[in-house]
């Protein structure tokens, strides 16, 4: 490919990584080359999660990165966190939310939880025993998520809740999910947050969604009829609950950008090799120009998602406003793993299409990044708002 000999994907590894982060990175990419690679496309075409996977993430120390030693995590920060979410990514999309998802009523009681719900929930999810979800959508609710309609009324010392949730992740393995429900009136401000434990009475899983993608990862409709959930398992005051959703999505927005940078980065990798192994009219197609742009203009956009990410993870991390930036991280780095994985498809030509090599799913799993933890469209509100209110 180059004159200096130097191959496109040595340049792979950032070279922003520090000694930490060098070494999460090397250990999560064995973890997931040795145990995750091998099973993840029976597993994709079957739709079987393992939460044996969390678990051993969890005693290798990869599901609490971000959460305060005190709670069993690692204490460290969210350019940590990132660097595993990405690795994951690079084999397995599924597992990289997994654990993304897992973290978010982590983050939630670490910063919005009393000091007995810290204790009593973090510590299962931060060493992947326990498995973690977050339950805001519903029918009526994507975007506007504020005007969801399932209900929590006082009773005594319990709330009872009432409604449907939909596309949550993971719910039929979690043992704790975090759910928000209305307590007062319209709009954003009359919802509060809840820990729903597994097991509790009248809470069962209605549909799992077919998806065009992200097998491993369960889609849940979550049924709950009259629910009694008790008052020390509401989370933050009562009216705050959407407030505290929102700050979990704002760091949220920063893994699912990392997400978009190890699908994006899986998919080049095949696409150089393909590139350089495929002749065409006498010569490896890496050769034609068309193809050898397009190659360079992706890793240049990979590495701008990644420096993105990364400046959302500092801010983040040095206790500095970052909802922005993460929204411009989260924009970026997942168009970019929509733009790279098409273009890979195209790169393998006929194969790409087929499911003897894994970038037509890159480019199923890259679609949904553009979804998740708000749209697209939605980071770009939030961008212009911040310039021009
Ligand atoms: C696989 C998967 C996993 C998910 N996991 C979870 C989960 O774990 N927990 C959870 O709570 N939710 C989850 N979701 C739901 C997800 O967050 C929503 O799908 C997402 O927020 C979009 O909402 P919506 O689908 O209702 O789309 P809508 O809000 O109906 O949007 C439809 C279109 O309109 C656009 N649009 C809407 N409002 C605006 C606006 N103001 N300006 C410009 N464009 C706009 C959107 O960008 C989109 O293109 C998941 C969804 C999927 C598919």
């Amino acid at each position: 490919m180059s004159s200096s000999g130097t191959s496109l994907s040595s340049h792979a590894a950032p070279f922003t990584d520090t000694e930490v982060q060098a070494e999460l990175r090397s250990l999560t990419r064995k973890f997931a080359e040795n145990e995750i690679r091998p099973i993840v496309e029976a597993d994709e075409e079957s739709g079987t999660f393992r939460p044996e996977i969390i678990a051993k993430l969890g005693s290798l120390g990869l599901t609490g990165i971000p959460v305060p030693e005190a709670y069993g995590g690692a204490g460290l920060g969210y350019a940590e966190y990132a660097v595993v979410i990405e690795e994951l990514a690079r084999v397995s999309c599924a597992y990289a939310i997994s654990v993304a998802v897992t973290g978010l009523p982590q983050m939630i009681l670490a910063s919005a939880g009393t000091e007995e719900q810290k204790k009593r929930f973090i510590p299962r999810l931060s060493s992947g025993e326990a498995i973690g979800a977050f339950s805001l959508s519903e029918a009526s609710s994507g975007s506007d998520a504020g005007s969801l309609r399932t209900t929590a009324k006082r009773d005594g010392e319990h709330y009872v809740l009432n409604g449907t949730k939909l596309w949550t992740t993971q719910a039929d393995s979690a043992e704790t999910l975090l759910l928000m429900a209305r307590t007062g009136g319209l709009g954003a401000s009359g919802v509060s947050a809840f820990i729903v434990e597994k097991g509790m009475p009248g809470m069962t899983m209605g549909k799992r969604e077919r998806k065009m993608g992200l097998h491993i990862s369960h889609t849940m409709e979550v049924l709950l009829e009259n629910v009694r959930v008790p008052v020390e398992n509401r989370v933050g005051a009562e009216g705050e609950g959407f407030k505290v959703a929102m700050t979990a999505l704002n760091g949220g927005r920063i893994t699912i950008a990392a997400t978009g940078v190890g699908v994006a980065r899986a998919a080049l990798e095949v696409a150089v090799k393909h590139s350089k192994e495929r002749e065409q009219f006498g010569q490896p197609i890496a050769e034609f120009q068309g193809i050898s742009f397009l190659i360079a203009e992706m890793q240049t956009e990979i590495d701008a998602a990644d420096l993105l990410v990364r400046r959302a993870a500092a801010l983040r991390d040095a206790e500095k406003p970052f909802a922005v930036e993460a929204s411009m991280a989260k924009l970026f780095a997942t168009d970019t793993a929509m733009r790279v994985a098409t273009d890979c498809v195209q790169i393998l030509g006929g194969s790409g299409y087929t499911q003897d090599f894994p970038v037509e799913r890159y480019m199923r799993e890259a679609k949904i990044l553009q979804i998740v933890e708000g749209t697209n469209q939605i980071q770009k509100v939030i961008i212009a708002r911040s310039l021009t209110k």
